[in-house]
């Protein structure tokens, strides 16, 4: 049976076209959502692998020997403000490597440290300095200094300070 309907075939085919249009605008708005998401797990990614390159590049930054000319170079920070090479990580070879490079060699705990910003209760994370020439032209080079933490837990990534920069090895 057919049903009864007033509406033209017009005024029918009209409303199939509101429908369809209300439904390519909720389909949108989906989409952008996903697309929001996608975006937002994509950061969360790329800050955990930047965690992870700190974390794992701090463990050997000071044997590098051209340190941040070929990327950057992480080292720990000491209480006193410059790198130092913690004690507890180096075998009796790599002490005697670091004490020849005139490295100062320090326990763990003499490390500067800073709270992490996101876990709750914030956990003391050790001050990292992230040290690379960021440009290398014939205008001139210019070489930075930026202090990090970088969380095992929550693999987020701040930084504490100021950048520095000088146009030189610093
Ligand atoms: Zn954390």
């Amino acid at each position: 049976m057919e049903t009864v309907t007033d509406k033209t075939p017009l005024e029918a085919w009209q409303q199939k076209i509101a429908r369809a249009q209300r439904a390519a605008a909720g389909r949108s708005k989906h989409v952008a959502a996903l697309a929001k998401k996608l975006k937002e797990a994509e950061h969360e990614q790329s800050t955990a692998a930047y965690a992870e390159r700190i974390l794992s590049g701090v463990l050997k930054g000071w044997k590098e020997n051209d340190p941040g000319k070929h990327g950057p170079a992480y080292r720990f920070v000491g209480a006193s403000g410059r790198p130092v090479v913690v004690e507890e990580l180096l075998s009796p070879e790599e002490r005697a490597e670091a004490r020849a490079k005139h490295l100062p060699v320090v326990p763990f705990g003499g490390v500067a440290t800073k709270l992490c910003h996101r876990c709750s209760p914030g956990k003391l994370l050790p001050v990292i300095e992230e040290y690379c020439q960021t440009e290398d032209g014939p205008d001139g080079d210019t070489w930075t200094k930026r202090r990090l933490i970088a969380c095992p837990d929550c693999c987020a990534v701040f930084k504490t300070g100021e950048t520095e920069e000088s146009d030189r090895r610093f």
